[in-house]
C-alpha cells in the first residue's frame, strides 16, 4: 500500500480504502463483510469510510462495521482511520436529514453507539444543506472536535464557493478542513475545475468516491446487466438506466488501453484517479474479496504516458 499525506496535514491516508456504503447492510453476508473487512486491513488499507444512512437499513453499515471491528481489529484501533457522516436523511422527523447543529450532535452520538467506537477519526458533513447556514453546520463541526468526538473534519460534496466559505471558517476556528470528499472518475471530472485547484490552494487533501462510477468503469456492464449486480439489485443506487450505451461504448474503448498496460479497467480507471498528486485516496466499494484484489493491483502500475493520457481524454473528455 502506498500512504499520501492528506494536504498539509500529517495525516496520512491509503491510496486506496474502503466504503461501506453497498455491501455491509443487514441484507448482506455477514462473513463476506467481514472477510472483506479483515483483508482490506491486511493489504494495508487502514482506512474505511462509514456514513449514519449506509445499509440498508440506515445504520446498520455502522453496527455491522462495529461487530466486526471488535471481533477482528479490535485491538488496532491506533492504526485505523475511520470515519463517519451525517447530513442525509437517516431517520424520521426534522433531526434526521440535513445540517443542523441538532442534526449533527444527534447523528454523531448515535454513530458512535452503532459503531462502539469513542472517536471518529474524521466527521464529515455529508452534504451542503441550504437550509442551514454554513456558520451553524461548521460550527457544530468545530464543537464535535473540540468535543473529542471526532479528530478531524471533512466536508462532502460541497460546492465549491460553499466549500470555501466553510473552509474559512473551520481555519478562522484553528479546526482546519482536513479533507473533501466527492465523486470523482473518468466518467465525473467535474472536481478538477475547482475542487481540486481549491484542496491544493488551501493545502486540503481531496478523496474521490466512486472511482469505478459505482462499477460501470469494469467490465461487469460490458455485455448487459448481471444478475449479481448493483443496477439489478433493487436496494442499489445504481439504476439500470444509468448504465448507458453511450457509457459502454465509452468503457469499450478504454478496455482496449487497460489491455495495452497489462491491466483489468478496473484497475487503469482507479490508476488514472491516482495519477493525479492532488488525491490523497479514493474510496472504492466491493462486494467480494476478489473485486478487492483486482482493484487492489491498480497500484502497481498508477503512471500513464502523455498519449495514454490523450487518449483517455478524447474518450471521456466534456
Ligand atoms: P465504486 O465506484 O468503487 O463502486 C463499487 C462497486 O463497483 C462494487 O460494489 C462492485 O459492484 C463494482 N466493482 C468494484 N470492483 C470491481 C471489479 N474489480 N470488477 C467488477 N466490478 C467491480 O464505489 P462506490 O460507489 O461503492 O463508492 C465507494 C465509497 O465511496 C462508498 O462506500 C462510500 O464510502 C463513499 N461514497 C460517498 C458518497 C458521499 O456522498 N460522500 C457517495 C457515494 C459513495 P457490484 O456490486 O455490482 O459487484
Amino acid at each position: 500500500m502506498k500512504y499520501n499525506y492528506c494536504g498539509k496535514s500529517g495525516l496520512q491516508l491509503p491510496s486506496i480504502s474502503l466504503g461501506l456504503w453497498h455491501n455491509f447492510g443487514h441484507a448482506a453476508d455477514y462473513d463476506t463483510a467481514k472477510q472483506i473487512i479483515t483483508y482490506a486491513f491486511e493489504q494495508g488499507i487502514t482506512h474505511f469510510d462509514l456514513a449514519n444512512n449506509y445499509g440498508p437499513p440506515s445504520g446498520a453499515a455502522e453496527t455491522n462495521f462495529g461487530k466486526i471491528w471488535k471481533e477482528t481489529l479490535g485491538s488496532h484501533r491506533h492504526q485505523l482511520i475511520i470515519s463517519s457522516k451525517a447530513g442525509h436523511r437517516a431517520w424520521d422527523g426534522p433531526y434526521g436529514d440535513g445540517s443542523s447543529r441538532k442534526s449533527l450532535m444527534a447523528s454523531i452520538d448515535l454513530s458512535l453507539k452503532r459503531t462502539g467506537l469513542e472517536y471518529f477519526d474524521i466527521f464529515y458533513s455529508h452534504r451542503y444543506d441550504s437550509s442551514t447556514t454554513v456558520e451553524e453546520t461548521m460550527q457544530a463541526l468545530v464543537d464535535i472536535v473540540r468535543s473529542g468526538k471526532a479528530l478531524y473534519i471533512g466536508l462532502s460534496k460541497y460546492p465549491p464557493s460553499t466549500a470555501r466559505k466553510a473552509m474559512q471558517y473551520l481555519a478562522d476556528r484553528d479546526v482546519p478542513c482536513l479533507i473533501i470528499q466527492d465523486k470523482y472518475n473518468m466518467l465525473h471530472r467535474k472536481p478538477e475545475k475547482e475542487l481540486l485547484p481549491l484542496c491544493e490552494e488551501s493545502g486540503c487533501g481531496f478523496i474521490a468516491f466512486s472511482p469505478l462510477a459505482q462499477g460501470i468503469l469494469t467490465d461487469k456492464y460490458l455485455n448487459g446487466i448481471p444478475e449479481h449486480s448493483r443496477a439489478a439489485d433493487p436496494d442499489g443506487f445504481l439504476k439500470k438506466e444509468q448504465v448507458t450505451e453511450e457509457w459502454i461504448s465509452k468503457v469499450k474503448r478504454l478496455e482496449k488501453i487497460a489491455a495495452q498496460r497489462g491491466q483489468t479497467i478496473a484497475q487503469t480507471a482507479l490508476a488514472w484517479i491516482l495519477r493525479d498528486e492532488r488525491v490523497t485516496s479514493l474510496i472504492i466499494g466491493a462486494r467480494d474479496t476478489r473485486q478487492l484484489k483486482d482493484n487492489l493491483k491498480a497500484l502497481e502500475r498508477d503512471s500513464f504516458s502523455p498519449k495514454e493520457l490523450a487518449e483517455i481524454d478524447t474518450i471521456f473528455g466534456e
